[in-house]
Formats: C-alpha cells, structure tokens, sequence
C-alpha cells in the first residue's frame, strides 16, 4: 500500500466490542485508514457485562482515559478478586484474589510452603496471606505508593457497560470514527472470493469498506451468517445455556469484589456499582425453567430489582474462525463463555490488540490469519479449562446439576494440568495463558482438590523459617491492610464523588 491509499475499515454493531474496537483503532490507525462504525437502535444491545479484570488497565492506559473520569463516567468501583461462595460445597466460601498470595523463596512459589505447612496441620487460610482478598473482606481499597515488602495490589473495576460504551463512542467520534444508525439487511459479498464488500442498510444506504468487523453479538451477522465458519459448541464442559440478569438497588456495603454464588443449576453474580447491583443468575436449562430461575434470582437479591428481569440465551464455544478473509469477529459474536471469571470484555482488548500486531495492507496474508486464529483457539480453550474446573471439582452430591459436572469427562489439557497438580503441586502454565500460577493455585485450594505431595524444594527451610515465612507475610499483610481508607471513601475522594453516591 502506498502512502496516498486509503484503507476503510468498517464495524458492524456498537455494543461494547465495536466501541471498544472503535476507540483503539481510532488511537492507533494511521490518518490513510478510516474507521466507521454502524449500529442498530432498533437491535439494541446484550446490555450485560459489568465485571472486567486488571488486564483492563492496558486498555484504559493504551487509550490514554483518565482513571477518576473514567470511574466517574461509567459509575465504576474498584475490584480486587472474585468470591466463590457454595462452589466447593454449601456454606464455604474461596476468592480468586487478584495479586500474590504469600511470597516465594529461593526457587518456588509460595503454594508449596503453604502446602507443606498445610500438610503439617497448620497453615492457615490463604486469606491470610493474600493482600487483595484482606482488604476485600474488609471492604477497603488503595492505590499507589505502597508498605516496604508488601505486595502490589492490582485491581479491576465493576462498571456500567453500556456507559462504557458510551464513553468510548465519544471517545472515538472525537478522534474521527463515524457512526452510522441503522440495521445491517443484508452483507455483501464477492461472487468468487466470498469477500466481504459492502453492508446493505436496506434503505438506500451502502457501506463498502476493505475489512469488516463483525460486532453483531450472538447473531454474528457476518462471521457466521454470511460467511459460515462454524461454531465450536463447548456445552458439554460447560452446560449452562441461560442467563437473566436485573440491576437493584445498592444495599449500601460496596464491596470491593464479584460475588459469585452457587445454586442448585448454576450460579448468580453480584456485581456492585456506584449506583446500583448488577445480578444474574447462570443456569442450565435442562435443570432449572426460566421461571423457577426468575423466583431464584428475585429472591437473592439485596435490594428492590430495579427492572423485570432479562432472560438472555447463549451456547458456549466460540467460532472455529475468528478471522475468516476480510472479516474479524469479536466480542459475542466470535463466541461467548459465561462470566465466571469476567473474560469477554478482555477477550476483545486482547484479540484487538492482536490484530493491531500484524495489521493487514489490503489482503491479509493467509499465514497471519492462521496465526491469529490460532492465538485465539489457545487464548480460548485455556481460558475455558480454567472456567470448568470450578465446576468439575465441586463436591455438592446428591444435587443433579452438580453431580453431572463432576462426572463430566474433562478437556485433555485440563485433566494434563490437573495430573500435574496432583503430583506435586506444579502448576503447568504455558507462556501466553491468561490466568496465573496463582490464580490456578486459589481455585484449586478453594475447590479442595489436594495435591499427593509438594516439591520437596520447600523442605530446604527449617520448621522455624517456615513459620517465619507465614507469619511474617500475614503480619505484613495485615498492617497494610489496617491502614488502608474504606472502598466508599477511597472511591469517593479518588474519583471525586458525591458522598451520597
Ligand atoms: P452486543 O452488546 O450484543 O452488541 C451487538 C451490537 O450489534 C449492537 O450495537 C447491535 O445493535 C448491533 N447489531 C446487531 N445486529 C445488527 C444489524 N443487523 N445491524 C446493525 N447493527 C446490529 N463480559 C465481561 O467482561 N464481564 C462480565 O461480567 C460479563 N458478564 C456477562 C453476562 C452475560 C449474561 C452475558 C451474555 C455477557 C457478559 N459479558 C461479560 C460479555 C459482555 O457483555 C460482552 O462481551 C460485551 O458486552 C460485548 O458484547 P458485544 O458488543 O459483542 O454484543
């Protein structure tokens, strides 16, 4: 491509993946390309999606956003972890907290000193030794400059999705993206190639463009519909088919993490913000009826639901092809897994920026689309592994839904992975995998699948500075949490809020 040539790149749907997609090529496209982007009043969007993790910092700072305006804008609240209550069993309750837990010595990570304390009898929770989940169950918050040998404490946010996607719409128009209102009726292709040409609005209106991005949510209007590159259906590791999701009010405790509560046929989120409680309950259909699902989820709540609730339907798996010729498809509409561990909105700033790593001139090259899709399939199929074992390894017997998920055959790299932990504790991660040696090591701490044994490393440290090593990490831990301001206040002065929000 010369330097005179124009690129069009068309997004097809406004939901939070167009804008997103929107706003990061409008900050990284040079002036020859131009984006537009065309969404449909009428379609509206899925208008779920609150719960996001720390990765979402490479977004807002690769976009240059301001953190107290973006707070304020989106009605967003801080974030530290994940809290799995009834997952392993009715009454107990873990947190996938974001950040370290304890601290490693000489060749190993924490979790092997923690296990062979725990093997002796006594370890105590990893609560104890996890700053991020200290400060959660204390609903207190900080940022910035921290304690001598204290950990960091990295952070995500709860926010408003459909203000976020606001906020990037203003975001991107300011920096030349053009919107254009109205559904797509039909998608344009070449006769010979299949490619993608232009999208027909049905009134008299056309945008032809040399690559489309697909952001059509679960209807993948032009990745699947027009071009048919197949599903990969992933519902018998994860079976849930459902979801109905109701705002309520705020019950006044802000708490600075995700609830995540088992039921008898699946689970219900609690995501607070500034404003209100986002709730949904995730279910399988085969065990639970949309109405039975509605009593469920009305009477869980903290405080008056604020609309009726929304049924939404959904397989989970993804696209075989996320990039099929001219076309990306992102968001719902390159595939969907339930928000367990909050990864959708992720997966699109990671799959945009991938794009952005091998940007196209006119025709893709066949080898970089092979590469994308199979960055993808990895990024996925991990992220999928580690979504399935929090069901696999539940110990609810006797509740049909449970019992299925426990006896289900498990993906091959997941059963690998979980042969690996039970030896010796090793957590076999690949380099590219999204979640953490220790993000692995909560859930399964927290689901109680025990490892035989340790690496026999941790032996090298006497009784005495093994309780040297637990003792001090908690006492550390705990000072810096004690002087940490609560969530509503830090969040209050921080971003600059009315106290009554
Ligand atoms: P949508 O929001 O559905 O947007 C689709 C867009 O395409 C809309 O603008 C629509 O108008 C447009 N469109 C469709 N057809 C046409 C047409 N014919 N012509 C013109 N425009 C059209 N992610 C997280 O990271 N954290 C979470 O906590 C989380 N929770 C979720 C809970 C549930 C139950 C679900 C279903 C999803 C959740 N997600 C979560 C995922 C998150 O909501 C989505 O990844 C994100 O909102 C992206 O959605 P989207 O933009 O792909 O689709």
């Amino acid at each position: 491509m010369t330097d005179q040539e124009t690129f069009d790149i068309c997004i097809a749907g406004g939901g939070t993946a167009g804008w997103m997609a929107a706003a990061l090529l409008a900050r990284f496209l040079p002036a020859t390309h131009r984006v537009t982007l065309v969404e449909s009043a009428e379609i509206g969007t899925v208008g779920v999606g609150e719960a996001t993790i720390p990765q979402i910092h490479l977004l807002n700072n690769a976009l240059g956003l301001d953190e107290a305006e973006f707070l304020r804008e989106t009605r967003a609240t801080f974030k530290l972890g994940i809290e799995f209550d009834g997952w392993k069993r009715e009454g107990e309750a873990y947190m996938h907290a974001f950040g370290p837990v304890g601290r490693a010595h000489g060749l190993l990570p924490f979790h092997h000193y923690w296990l062979r304390a725990n093997q002796a009898g006594w370890a105590k929770p990893l609560a104890n030794y996890s700053l991020n989940e200290m400060a959660a169950r204390a609903l207190k918050m900080r940022r910035g400059p921290r304690i001598a040998h204290t950990p960091a404490m990295p952070y995500a946010y709860h926010f408003d999705a459909g203000l976020y996607a606001a906020f990037l719409r203003r975001y991107s128009e300011q920096r030349g993206v053009t919107r254009v209102e109205g559904t797509i009726a039909r998608v344009e292709q070449n006769g010979e190639s299949g490619t993608i040409t232009a999208l027909d609005l049905g009134d008299d209106r056309r945008i032809e463009a040399d690559f489309f991005i697909d952001c059509t949510g679960f209807r993948g209007l032009l990745i699947e519909q027009a071009l048919e590159t197949g599903f990969d259906d992933w519902s018998r590791f994860l079976p849930c088919d459902r979801a109905m999701a109701v705002p309520c009010e705020n019950g006044g405790d802000f708490t600075p993490y995700t609830r995540s509560i088992a039921h008898r046929a699946g689970w219900q989120w609690r995501i607070p913000l500034q404003h209100r409680i986002g709730n949904g309950l995730v279910y399988s259909s085969s065990h639970l009826d949309d109405n039975e699902a509605v009593r469920l989820l009305l009477g869980n709540l903290d405080g008056s639901p604020q609309a009726d609730p929304k049924p939404i339907r959904f397989t989970t798996g993804k696209r075989c092809k996320h990039w099929h010729g001219n076309c990306l498809a992102l968001g719902l509409a390159a595939g969907f897994m339930e928000p367990l561990e909050s990864t959708s909105i992720h997966l699109v700033q990671s799959a945009v920026s991938r794009f952005l790593s091998v940007l196209p001139a006119k025709t893709p090259d066949p080898a970089i689309v092979d590469w994308f899709n199979d960055q993808a399939q990895f990024e996925w199929t991990r992220i999928r592994d580690f979504l399935v074992l929090h069901y696999s390894a539940n110990e609810r017997e006797g509740e049909p839904f449970w019992d299925a998920v426990r006896h289900m055959s498990l993906p091959d790299t997941l059963a690998a992975k979980l042969e690996n932990w039970r030896a010796t504790g090793f957590i076999h991660r690949e380099h590219e995998e999204l979640f953490t040696e220790v993000g692995w090591f909560q859930v399964f701490a927290g689901q109680g699948v025990e490892p035989r044994d340790y690496n026999r490393l941790a032996d090298a440290l006497s009784d005495d500075d093994l309780r040297k090593l637990l003792d001090g990490t908690e006492a550390a831990l705990v000072e810096e949490a004690r002087q940490m301001p609560s969530h509503r206040d830090f969040l209050t002065r921080f971003a600059n809020l009315s106290p009554q929000q």
